[in-house]
């Protein structure tokens, strides 16, 4: 899952003007003083309590095999003459070693847009990689459809986590909390690979193994209304949308969690920087996480990934597959 961001609104607080705390009548600027600084405690925790552990034995089983991916990969890029298949660097541990792919989509008319899609950086979320690739059979297929958009994808930023069933990479770090340090070879690879580079949109494929409903992510966006018609379309489609979660550091609103862009700039400045909150700050303004709950069926999380992908496209007009 993406990084829970901080609500101050959710804590519990006076409407307006001065409180009270005891006998004493503080002003309003004491009082944002007091919430700002509860907020920081409140974040100090929650950053202790997500991160990293402890590395992997070299001896663990692998449970999937990073070579159906890349025969799929290939057997995608031979079908047309349209998609290249590169790799942006080599992850090795031990004697795993995988290519950190790209696909790198060529549309038949100039491109109006550049658009990436990342799946794969928590290794225990295999809905998004899958997804992924299914996206690239379709450019495949259907390669008029987005005839000018220049698509960036990499659908598997963790390899070895997902050859092992794993959140984390071989060395105990979540990638996804390392775009601050940089300490994950993932990360750096990444981070070398979109360093300079603008995107009109950027779509981040994960999923919740806690979750029961789907959800989504946007970053510093001022209007939650096609993350909220996104949600809207999923659950008339029968599927459910993850509960309310008013907490102080966790706000799911149905199925919206809206990321401020401060929180984004906390997140930097305490070195837990998410991918996507990595991309929002460098690459792009329209940054969204997609998350299915992975306790219900395969077919039907890629159905929600789709329709995710989908409405994100349409928003970039014609070309858009809309
Ligand atoms: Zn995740």
């Amino acid at each position: 899952m993406g990084f829970y961001s901080l609500h101050v609104e959710d804590s519990p607080q006076p409407a307006t003007g001065s409180f009270n705390i005891g006998t004493r009548r503080f002003s309003p600027s004491a009082r944002a003083l007091v919430v700002a600084g509860l907020a920081w405690c409140l974040l100090l925790a929650w950053g202790c309590a997500s991160g990293h552990q402890d590395p992997f034995p070299d001896d663990l089983p692998e449970k999937r095999s990073v070579r159906d991916v890349e025969d799929r990969l290939r057997r995608a890029a031979a079908a047309s003459d349209r998609l290249t298949l590169r790799s942006i660097g080599k992850v090795t541990c031990g004697r795993f070693q995988a290519p950190l792919w790209l696909v790198v989509f060529s549309p038949e008319k100039a491109a109006r847009h550049r658009v990436l899609i990342d799946a794969g950086v928590h290794g225990n979320e295999p809905a998004g990689v899958e997804s992924a690739l299914d996206f690239i059979d379709e450019l495949t297929r259907n390669p008029g459809r987005y005839e000018n958009i220049e698509f960036h994808v990499l659908p598997l930023v963790n390899p070895w986590a997902w050859a092992h069933d794993v959140r984390y990479n071989k060395d105990g770090i979540d990638v996804n909390r390392d775009f601050s340090s940089f300490h994950a070879r993932e990360a750096a690879l990444v981070d070398r690979f979109v360093t300079g580079t603008r995107y009109d949109l950027i779509v981040d494929h994960h999923e919740d193994p806690e979750g029961s409903g789907f959800y989504v992510w946007q970053y510093g966006r001022d209007d939650p209304a096609l993350c909220r018609g996104l949600v809207d379309r999923v659950s008339k489609l029968g599927y459910p949308i993850e509960p309310d979660k008013r907490k102080v550091l966790i706000s799911t609103r149905q199925g919206v969690v809206d990321a401020p862009l401060w929180g984004l700039y906390w997140m930097k400045w305490t070195r837990r920087l998410s991918l996507t909150n990595y991309f929002r700050l460098n690459n792009a303004d329209a940054v969204f996480t997609v998350e299915t709950p992975t306790r219900i069926n395969l077919s039907d999380r890629l159905i929600m990934h789709d329709q995710a992908r989908r409405t994100f496209l349409s928003t970039l007009g014609p070309g858009g597959g809309s």
